[in-house]
């Protein structure tokens, strides 16, 4: 794996399975996965600096002003684990974002992940988290037309994370009337970013229609494909 870069953004509607899958493809790839909304979180949770500026934002479903988000990202990204590459989840967000993120580095490829919106609501309020390592996980049984998404439950028979044995809580921003604030958010300030990747010539869309193990093969498939990376 030495010896290449690989950038990816995911894009997504909250719940599409950004954060999923870039848990899943990142150490396929031996890249680290970045998600500003878990950067955010921590913060919050520590009660940092950072934290008590974007505290409010993310308990309305709103963005965190591109201003602190851009420099978040980019002394992020300048981290040495991110020397060959990573994956982006939850960034950019906005046009702004997007431009600001060409500035910066060369993006590859950007994956955008579809979903009927009726499922991310459905998923979306299935989610829950590990309290300590935020590994995801989803209570969730959707069965829509042929669609079947099976929930996503730990192995431990103890009901905590496989990983760590953490408790899985519900994010507060999965309630309901935040759900629909973040999809608002969503609709207005982040679809027209498929445009600008679209225009150039970077942006794959994936259906997500099957189980979370077989979405990540199918999308690295593609990964590997577009980019000629192993
Ligand atoms: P999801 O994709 O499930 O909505 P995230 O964990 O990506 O959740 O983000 C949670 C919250 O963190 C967002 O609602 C927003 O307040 C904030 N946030 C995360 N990423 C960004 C970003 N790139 N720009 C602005 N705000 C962000
Ligand atoms: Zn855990």
């Amino acid at each position: 794996m030495v010896g290449f870069m690989v950038k990816i953004v995911f894009l997504g509607a909250p719940g599409s399975g950004k954060g999923t899958y870039s848990e899943r493809i990142s150490p396929k790839l031996g890249v680290p996965h970045i998600s500003t909304g878990d950067i955010f979180r921590e913060a919050v949770a520590k009660g940092t600096e950072l934290g008590k500026k974007v505290k409010e934002y993310l308990e309305s479903g709103s963005l965190v002003p591109d201003e602190i988000t851009i420099q978040v990202l980019k002394e992020r990204i300048s981290q040495p684990d991110c020397e060959k590459g990573f994956i982006l989840d939850g960034f950019p967000r906005t046009l702004e974002q997007a431009k600001a993120l060409d500035q910066i580095t060369d993006i590859d490829i950007v994956i955008l992940l579809n979903l009927p919106e009726e499922l991310i609501v459905k998923k979306l309020a299935g989610r829950r988290v590990c309290e300590k390592c935020g590994k995801i996980y989803n209570v969730a049984d959707i069965s829509y037309g042929k669609l079947r998404l099976p929930p996503m439950l730990p192995k431990n028979p103890e009901g905590v994370c496989d990983e760590c044995g953490g408790r899985l809580v519900q994010r507060e921003d999965d309630k309901e009337e935040v759900i629909r604030e973040r999809l608002k958010v969503y609709h207005e300030l982040t679809e027209p970013i498929i445009e600008y990747y679209k225009n150039q010539g970077k942006l794959v869309t994936v259906e997500v229609d099957a189980p979370a193990d077989e979405m990540a093969e199918k999308i690295l498939k593609i990964i590997r494909e577009k980019t000629g990376k192993e």
